[in-house]
């Protein structure tokens, strides 16, 4: 296979963000001598952090508050391999605080120790955010939701809203409860959503395995979690990591060897990688420069981006009690206490909380005065401390194509891990992994692509086993040792 005739084959992985650096691992535990081509001075693609100075402590705050669920078993492996798992917090078991503005009202979501869906029962009797009618008529279309095939074609046809209504669930029912988790998980409301994709998320977090659920997050920097921690170990296994280098039109030469031409950023200085395969894990936009034409059957840039921001407010004292909280009925969706995480002492009094807005279309072009005027009562709304204490910094963090827009008939753009070119493999959140646009899911893509080159290769990875991933984590992150209280 090697036309250099050297031993190992040789991969260009385009992409350091989770999906090029899981891809880019995995091919490297496998024996492929690897190569990763990053536009940008950092690996982590769209998970990264940046210095601030908060109160004269050098602070590192990340571009979005990022969470994922105990069922994100490739996501939680891959932190495991790059060594930070004890670098997460994972609740023992689901604690979600809801609150809503205005009344002080708080509920919890929890889960009991029964068998799914029983797990749940307890917390929507109790998620009285909602009328009984809403919860009776919620209950009834999740017990439907568990059965339904979410694989057949027409359930990427409707949104899960016009699904919720056909069973009859009621508007506040799909608003203040469907939604927060729809928001949270794929990135927009219940009527943008894909019933295809907002069943995946229902299924597999919270209506099969009882554990599913528990939620996990970072407890240090993101650009420390995985940019930092992926380059230690792509070092370590000899790989070369190209930062700063833009690669451009890939093409397979008549010695069916792959060149990616490659712009050094800095220098402007151009030369040509050479290898036996290439797996291109860029964002859907950027996937038709980069493959040849005849490579893919449709545009993956017909997926739409939706947009998530940050607000970042640091208070001179503690608002929040409990590690983080989400709301109904309020443009402050979820709220999270990173003052540790972030580098900054809680002793010290401060609290920086980082307020993750999805879905963030209306919000996304606002400067940050509006934004300011507009967050700050209702952060006062949703805690009443916040109302009375000083505000001793204010900024925000804006992602544009944070995720594609999972809407009804996204799916026929999600394109698989091999392309029509032999080599030429495909990586990314954006891709057919049957997940949203996830860091789960980008890893997945990343270990599909580290398969295929298995399979080119004539040997299965020994790299990645999404079955062995779950028992790999037996082990489990640092479960956080205090219960949420609410
Ligand atoms: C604010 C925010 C909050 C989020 N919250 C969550 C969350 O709570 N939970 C969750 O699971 N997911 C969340 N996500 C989604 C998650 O971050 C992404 O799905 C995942 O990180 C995507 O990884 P990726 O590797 O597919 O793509 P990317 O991270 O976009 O990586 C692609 C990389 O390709 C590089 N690139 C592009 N073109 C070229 C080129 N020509 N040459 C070389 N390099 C190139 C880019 O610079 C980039 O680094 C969030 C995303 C954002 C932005």
């Amino acid at each position: 296979m090697n036309g250099d005739g050297s031993a190992s084959p040789s991969v260009v992985v385009i992409g350091g963000g989770l999906a090029g650096l899981a891809a880019a691992i995995a091919a490297a535990d496998d024996g492929w001598r690897v190569t990763v081509v990053e536009t940008r001075p950092r690996l982590g693609g769209l998970t990264h952090s940046f210095p601030r100075d908060i109160a004269g402590t050098a602070a590192e705050i990340d571009n979005g508050q990022h969470v994922f669920l105990r069922c994100c078993t490739a996501y939680r492996a891959f932190l495991h391999r790059l060594g930070v798992a004890d670098r997460t917090v994972l609740q023992h078991r689901l604690d979600l605080p809801v609150l809503e503005p205005g009344t002080g009202r708080r509920v919890r979501i929890t889960r009991d120790r029964f068998p799914a869906p029983y797990h749940l029962l307890r917390a929507l009797v109790r998620y009285r955010l909602v009328g009984p009618r809403d919860r009776w008529t919620a209950a009834r279309a999740l017990a439907a939701l568990r059965h339904l095939d979410r694989d057949a074609a027409w359930t990427d046809e409707q949104s899960f809203a016009q699904w919720l209504e056909s069973h009859r669930v009621t508007p506040t029912a799909i608003r203040r409860l469907f939604d927060l988790f729809t928001v949270a998980t794929l990135n927009a409301p219940a009527r943008q959503v894909s019933l295809r994709l907002a069943a995946m998320v229902f299924q597999e977090g919270l209506l099969t395995d009882p554990a599913a659920c528990d939620i996990g997050y970072p407890a240090i920097p993101l650009g420390r979690l995985h940019g930092q921690a992926a380059q230690r170990v792509l070092d370590r296994l000899g790989a070369r990591v190209l930062l700063r280098h833009r690669a451009r039109q890939v093409w397979l030469s008549p010695d069916r060897r792959w060149r990616v031409p490659v712009e050094n950023g800095a220098s402007h200085e151009r030369r040509e990688l050479e290898a036996d395969a290439v797996v291109i894990a860029v964002p859907h936009d950027r996937v038709s420069e980069l493959v040849p034409p005849q490579a893919i059957p449709v545009s993956p840039e017909l997926l739409r981006p939706s947009p998530i921001i940050n607000v970042h407010v640091v208070f001179e004292r503690r608002v929040l009690d409990v590690p983080f909280a989400a709301a109904v009925d309020s443009p402050a969706q979820f709220l999270f206490d990173r003052t540790a995480s972030a580098g900054l002492d809680p002793t010290e009094g401060l609290q920086y909380l980082a307020i993750s807005v999805s879905a963030a279309r209306e919000w996304i072009g606002m400067p940050v005065a509006d934004l300011r005027a507009r967050f700050l009562p209702e952060l006062a709304r949703l805690l009443p401390a916040a109302a009375h204490a000083r505000v001793v910094d204010f900024f925000v963090t804006r992602e544009p194509a944070a995720t594609f827009l999972p809407e009804p008939g996204s799916a026929a753009y999600r394109l698989a891990t091999r392309t029509r070119l032999p080599g030429l493999l495909l990586a990314g959140a954006w891709t057919d992994t049957g997940w949203p646009a996830t860091m789960e899911g980008a890893v997945r893509s990343g270990w599909a692509a580290a398969r295929a080159l298995g399979e080119l290769r004539g040997e299965p990875t020994r790299a990645v086993d999404l079955r062995g991933a779950k028992r790999s984590n037996v082990a489990a992150p640092t479960e956080d040792p205090a219960r949420v209280e609410a």
